[in-house]
């Protein structure tokens, strides 16, 4: 009997001992279960996160690279639009005296004849004729000029003469009758409207009734003699400066209209005088192409 009662004690230790055994078996198991488990579960995420981020920066890099691209194909727009530019500057002067603009008797409007970007020539003209600043302002000598435009030209003046040189105005703003003195004074001279056109505008297309205008002299030095003097000369270096252009170069007449005027210079504002110097355009109109075709490829650096 007591036999019997020890193998049923040893009986059930060894069944509590299994059981446990098996219970610690079971937690362990799971532990590691529960490991591969989390284990693969954040590889799989992980592996999701770096399939994500690389489509990601494979789609930023196709757009980085289109808009480089775009980028590049504008640039070489404005390239090539710059050099036909300066070509057809190069070409004019190489024939100074072909295809001269000629007036004709249907000239096209002005859109904007208070704009400081303003283009009057012997194609475009003031509607009306007559039309006239109401912001002119004294410039010394009994010469007028728009309010800006003034401005600038005394600020230049009080330059040159701290460089030790000097110059004034002999003719700036002109009315509409103004100009009709003027021309028909030059009709005069050269004895035919042909010979006139070359040198004066004909009253309704003249830049000097911008307001933006100023023919200038040394002493009684007015016309061709400019061009030898110091005078001359640091105009053509500083006048950018200033917002000033000489508008009739030299041999582009048939851009301009006119032969060289060394002593008519023109207020365009500075951003845009220095542009053309920077990029080497010398004609107003050909620098307003320019920015036209700027313009459509969206792109300011022009100036
Ligand atoms: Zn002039």
């Amino acid at each position: 009997m007591q036999e019997n009662m020890n193998d049923i004690m040893k009986h059930m230790q060894i069944k509590k001992r299994l059981s446990q055994a098996i219970g610690r078996h079971f937690v362990c198991m799971s532990i590691i279960v529960f490991a591969i488990a989390s284990a693969s579960g954040f590889v799989g995420s992980a592996m999701y996160s770096v399939h994500r981020l690389t489509n990601e920066i494979r789609a930023r890099t196709i757009v980085a690279n289109e808009a480089y691209q775009r980028v590049q194909r504008v640039k070489q727009a404005r390239q090539a639009k710059l050099a036909h530019i300066r070509n057809a500057e190069a070409e004019a002067k190489r024939r100074p005296r072909a295809d001269v603009v000629h007036y004709s008797d249907t000239c096209t409007s002005v859109a904007n004849p208070a704009s400081i970007t303003v283009i009057v020539s012997k194609t475009h003209c003031f509607s009306p004729k007559k039309w006239q600043p109401n912001d002119l302002v004294s410039i010394g000598n009994n010469e007028y000029l728009r309010a800006e435009a003034a401005t600038h030209y005394i600020n230049m003046k009080q330059a040159i003469t701290a460089a030790g040189m000097s110059f004034s105005p002999s003719s700036a703003y002109r009315s509409y009758d103004d100009q009709v003195a003027v021309y028909d004074y030059w009709v005069t001279v050269n004895k035919n409207t042909d010979a006139a056109d070359l040198v004066s505008a004909r009253p309704g297309y003249s830049e000097h009734q911008t307001g933006l205008a100023v023919d200038v002299k040394l002493g009684s030095c007015a016309l061709e003699c400019f061009a030898t003097t110091p005078t001359y000369a640091w105009l053509r270096e500083h006048s950018a400066e200033y917002g000033f252009i000489q508008r009739y170069p030299e041999k582009l007449a048939s851009i301009t209209g006119y032969e060289t005027e060394v002593w008519h210079w023109r207020y365009v504002g500075v951003e845009i005088a220095q542009a053309m110097r920077r990029l080497g355009i010398e004609t107003l109109e050909l620098y307003m192409q320019f920015m036209d075709s700027e313009r459509k490829y969206g792109n300011s650096e022009n100036r």
